[in-house]
Formats: structure tokens, C-alpha cells, sequence
């Protein structure tokens, strides 16, 4: 203990996803646990995020009767992820290790009382590959009043999806009610919706949603369970002796702060989605302006395993989310989303040649490196977005409701394109006429055929789920035909960064060598993730952050 200021069992550095899941399977060891976050708020990027979590073969499955299998799940990822010289963290090992501890991580949080159930029906991104899943694998928290946190329910950060008036809905609520206009079901909903809200300020509750929901759960079993938890305390670097890691040294208020790690330290700090020269460095095509992670997503704790030694793994890669910047966007509001925008009916994505490049329906991570890769071709960052009056009347666009006015300044600053023909929509956006109508054109033969021959947007489920349930034959694919037509640009934006330091089955931190650095341990987006490359389905950065944080936590226990 000479020279620490506290002593802990384990130690962990963020609040993110995993570091309470490894908090909690300590506590229940009878071990001495701290979580330090730089924030004033705790939860990460994961609170504020949609909070699910793409675990396979998970319990919930099995109890609605939805097939799935370790063998369906290994054969899909394999198959998807198999295959990857240049990303190092996706071995056979680590896939293993996520799908074999994945559902015995949920079991062991229901049996904490964590209120977890499945996304009633959200297909994996490639569900058309093997062992793929067209209901899909995702796991999501229920609601949660945040007022059972007692004075840290101020402290818990904020989801994006918050509803006015913190209607608690679910996941599957929440896509149909933009469908207002022209569905019952949606406007029975919404009075549904109502009702529980004012249930909820009767009684006194105040529910998250999404990743709120989720952290805050697990941050309310953590406080019951014991964990220390030490908010504005800014990990500055790791301890070691003789080569093990040993602890940590922070900042605080009240100044410097050592803490000694009996068992190990767990790095759960996040990615560098908003550190400007990392991302310069590493991913020059993406931008901090684009994304929505938290300020706090910074990397030094990246940076600190580098200089330890680590090995890199995926660097480059990021959760590209396509996104959109009406005027008044910036960095610190939420950046509006447009991954349902272009795989829905009457709308498509072209380069700025004026030609249509991608299945506008894949992941939101395959959208943005197929806008790299066109990049490199031809000009494509930004992209177009090209859509009609149709959509205009039946679609959200930029965070606003389908029919709705928009705003003056959409027209006024040039964000929002308007023309009566194709060909003077292509006049204002600098792409040759010709050009545009032949790619409108052909799209609208595709819709005429029902079959998308370039790109086969709409032979999966994911990207009819992503398109309109009430359109007809196909949910994903509308002619572009009744003016005046739109644009807007499109930017490969971010959910943060998914590529960190190199970490073996146990969630161990390895060198170049393949030597592991002894007492290090890391999860969640510090890492190079199990996926390398890809991103198979809803919640593969939190999924496997929960994951690897429980099999840290259990194999630092284990060798006490
Ligand atoms: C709007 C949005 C929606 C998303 N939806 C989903 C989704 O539904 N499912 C999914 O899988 N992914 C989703 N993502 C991506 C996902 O949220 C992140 O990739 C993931 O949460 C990262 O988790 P993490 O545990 O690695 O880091 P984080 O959750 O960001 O936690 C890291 C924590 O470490 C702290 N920290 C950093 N450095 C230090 C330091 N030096 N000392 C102390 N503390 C430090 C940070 O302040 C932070 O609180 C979404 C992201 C966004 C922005």
C-alpha cells in the first residue's frame, strides 16, 4: 500500500458498457470494486446511446420460441467476419469466448435483477447470409425510472432517444409512431403512450429510455451491490510493477489520486470519436464534427495502453452512421441520423457524379465505408440524397415529422434542394441532368420490377425493416416520380470509433509480441472489436463491450 492513496480488488477506468457488468460479477465475489470516470456523468457513450446489446443465442430467445443456436450464430459470423488478415481481434478465440459467455452474461444480470427482454423483431444487418436471423438477436432494457436512483439520478446521463414528456416507450414503439399519420395502430399508440405518461407523473416516476434505461439499471444494482463509484476523477496513467499493472494514478478536484488494483485494472474509457488529431491520424475521412459520441470520447486511455506496449487493432474503423447537418447543427447537439432516410421508399444515395453507388439498406456501418470506398473513386463525401414528393409527405427528414413545414432556413442556407424537374434538381446540386435522370430512372424501373438488379436493396429483411412496413409490394423500394424533388448531403458520421488496443479471449491487453501485459484488462470500444471489420446487428459495440467486461472480471477473479 506504500505510496497508494486506496486499495481495491479490481479498478476500473470508465463507466461505460462492461464496467458494471464486471463491477457487479465482482461484488458478487465478494471483491472490493471501483469504477473511476472522468465525467460528472456516469454511463458513457453506452447511456447515451439506443442501449442494445447484439447477443446471440440469447435466453430471452429461447423463451419465445425464436431458433438460434451457438452453431446458427458461429456459422453467421464466420461466415460475415470469418475472414479477416487485417483485423486482428477478430480470431476464432474471441468469437468463441463472446458467443459462448454472451448469453450467460444476461442470465447472470437477470439473476441481479437487471430488466432485460429481446427487440421483438430487428433482423441482423446481413440476415440473408448463413446461420443469419430475421427476428433478430438484440437485447434491450426495459424503461427505468430514474428516480430509484436516488441523488445519482441527476448524475446518469441522458439517451438521445428521450420521448417529449418521458413517455416510456419501447424500441419497437418508437419506430412505429413517426407512421402517425397513416396508421391507427400508431395513433392508438400514442394515446397509450399518453396514458402511461401520465401514470408515470401521478405516481412520481421518471423513465429513461435506451441506453439511459440500460446504465441506469446497472447503475442502481451496482450502488445496492457496493460498488464505489468515483465520478470527475480523470485517469492519467497506469501503474506497474515489474512489468504487471498494479493500478492507476488520477486527477481529481482535490488533487492527485494513486489506487492500487489487487486483482487487475479494466479499461472500459471508450474510443477517440471526438480527439481531432487521433482521428486525423487514424480515420482521415471522418470528422469530430460528425459525431455523436460524447466530448468525452477523447482515447488518452488508448493512448496510455499504446505506450504500455499494447498492439493496435483497427485503428481506421469507426460505427459510420450516415448523417445529415441541417443549419444550427453542431457538435454538441444531436447530429440527425438518415439510416432509414435512403432505404425508404422514393429516396436514393448518389455520389456527386449523380450516380447511384450502394444498397442504400445495409448497416450504417457498411453505408459509410461504401461512401469511402466510392470516395476514392469519385467524389462522394458528402453524397446526395435524392427524394420526392411522396416522401416528403410520408417520411421524417432530418429529424423532422413526415408532411411537416420545414424550416425556412433549409431553403434560405441551400441545405434543402428543391426542384420542380430532376433535371434543374441536378442543375442545383452540380451533377449533370442527363446523368441524374438515367440513374432516377433506372431506380424507378427497379420499383417497377420489384427487384433492385445494381444492388439488391430490399432482398433482405434489415432493409425492409428499415424501410416502411405500410408500402407495398416492397417496403424499401418507391418510385422517385412526383415532383417538386429534393436533396440533401449526406456525411459518413459516427456512433463513435471501433477500433483500440489488441485484447485476447480473457479480455486481456496484448502486445505485438503476443504477450499479454499482466493485470491489464480492456472492453467496449478501447479495443479492436470481436467483429474487426463488420457489424452483424443491433448492439455489436455494446454486446460485445458487456461481454468482454464480464470475462475480464471473471478471469481476474479466478486467478486471485
Ligand atoms: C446516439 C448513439 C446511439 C448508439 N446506439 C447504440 C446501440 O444501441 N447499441 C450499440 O451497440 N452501440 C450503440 N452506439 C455505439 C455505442 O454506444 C458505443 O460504441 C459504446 O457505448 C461504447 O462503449 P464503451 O463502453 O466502450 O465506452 P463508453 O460507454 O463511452 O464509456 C467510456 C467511459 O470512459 C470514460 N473515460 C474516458 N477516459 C477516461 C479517463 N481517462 N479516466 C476516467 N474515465 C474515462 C468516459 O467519460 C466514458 O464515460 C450508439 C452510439 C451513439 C452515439
Amino acid at each position: 500500500m506504500e505510496n497508494f492513496d486506496e486499495q481495491y480488488d479490481f479498478v476500473i477506468v470508465g463507466s461505460g458498457a462492461g464496467s458494471m457488468v464486471a463491477a457487479l460479477y465482482m461484488r458478487s465475489q465478494g471483491k472490493r470494486v471501483a469504477i473511476l470516470e472522468k465525467s460528472e456523468l456516469v454511463g458513457g457513450t453506452t447511456a447515451r446511446s439506443g442501449g442494445v446489446l447484439w447477443i446471440p443465442n440469447n435466453p430471452f430467445m429461447a423463451r419465445d420460441g425464436v431458433q438460434d443456436s451457438y452453431e446458427a450464430a458461429r456459422t453467421y459470423l464466420d461466415t460475415l467476419t470469418g475472414d479477416q488478415p487485417d483485423a486482428p481481434s477478430a480470431t476464432p478465440e474471441r468469437r468463441h469466448a463472446f458467443l459462448t459467455q454472451g448469453p450467460k452474461m444476461i442470465e447472470f444480470l437477470v439473476a441481479q435483477g437487471i430488466a432485460l427482454d429481446r427487440a421483438k423483431y430487428w433482423p441482423d444487418y446481413n440476415d440473408d447470409l448463413p446461420g443469419g436471423s430475421a427476428p433478430g438477436r438484440t437485447v434491450v432494457a426495459k424503461p427505468f425510472n430514474r428516480k430509484q436512483l436516488g441523488r445519482w439520478a441527476d448524475r446518469l446521463r441522458p439517451s438521445f432517444m428521450a420521448l417529449p414528456g418521458n413517455l416510456p416507450a419501447a424500441l419497437e414503439e418508437m419506430k412505429l409512431l413517426p407512421l402517425m399519420r397513416r396508421s391507427w395502430k400508431a395513433r392508438f399508440l400514442l394515446l397509450r403512450l399518453a396514458g402511461r405518461g401520465a401514470l408515470a407523473r401521478l405516481t412520481g416516476r421518471d423513465y429513461v429510455v435506451g441506453g439511459a434505461a440500460l446504465q441506469g439499471r446497472m447503475l442502481k444494482a451496482c450502488l445496492d451491490a457496493g460498488v464505489e463509484i468515483f465520478t470527475q476523477t480523470a485517469v492519467s496513467g497506469v501503474l506497474q510493477e515489474n512489468g504487471r499493472v498494479v493500478g492507476v494514478e488520477a486527477r481529481r478536484k482535490d488533487g492527485p489520486l494513486r489506487v492500487r488494483a489487487e486483482l487487475g485494472v479494466l479499461m472500459n474509457s471508450g474510443g477517440f470519436a471526438r480527439n481531432p488529431q487521433m482521428r486525423e491520424r487514424y480515420q482521415p475521412l471522418a470528422s469530430v464534427d460528425w459525431s455523436n459520441a460524447p466530448e468525452t470520447d477523447t482515447g488518452e486511455m488508448i493512448e496510455e495502453m499504446l505506450r504500455l506496449g499494447a498492439a493496435p487493432a483497427q485503428l481506421e474503423e469507426f460505427v459510420g452512421y450516415q448523417a445529415t447537418l441541417p443549419p444550427g447543427v453542431t457538435r454538441d447537439k444531436l447530429i440527425p441520423g438518415v439510416q432509414g432516410m435512403t432505404a425508404s421508399p422514393h429516396a436514393i444515395l448518389v455520389d456527386r457524379t449523380g450516380v447511384r453507388y450502394m444498397n442504400e439498406g445495409g448497416s450504417y456501418m457498411a453505408y459509410c465505408q461504401g461512401m469511402q470506398a466510392r470516395h476514392a473513386q469519385v467524389p462522394a463525401i458528402p453524397s446526395w440524397a435524392i427524394f420526392d414528393a411522396q416522401y416528403m409527405a410520408k417520411y421524417m427528414l432530418a429529424g423532422t415529422m413526415p408532411g411537416s413545414d420545414k424550416p425556412q432556413s433549409w431553403y434560405d442556407e441551400g441545405y434543402l434542394k428543391k426542384a420542380d424537374t430532376i433535371e434543374e434538381l441536378a442543375a442545383l446540386i452540380g451533377v449533370e441532368p442527363a446523368t441524374l435522370r438515367a440513374t432516377v430512372e433506372r431506380f424507378n424501373g427497379f420499383v417497377a420490377a420489384n427487384k433492385d438488379e445494381d444492388f439488391g436493396r430490399g432482398d433482405r429483411a434489415y432493409d425492409n425493416w428499415l424501410g416502411d412496413p405500410l408500402h407495398a409490394p416492397s417496403n424499401t423500394l418507391g418510385t422517385i416520380d412526383q415532383a417538386p424533388y429534393y436533396a440533401i448531403e449526406v456525411v459518413p458520421g459516427d456512433v463513435g470509433t471501433f477500433g483500440g488496443v489488441l485484447t485476447d479471449e480473457h479480455a486481456r491487453v496484448v502486445r505485438e509480441d503476443g504477450t499479454v501485459i499482466e493485470g491489464l484488462y480492456a472492453t467496449g470500444v478501447a479495443t479492436g472489436s470481436v467483429m474487426g471489420r463488420f457489424y452483424p446487428g443491433a448492439g455489436c459495440s455494446i454486446g460485445p463491450g458487456y461481454t468482454f467486461g464480464y470475462i475480464a472480471a471473471q478471469h481476474a477473479a479466478a486467478n486471485a
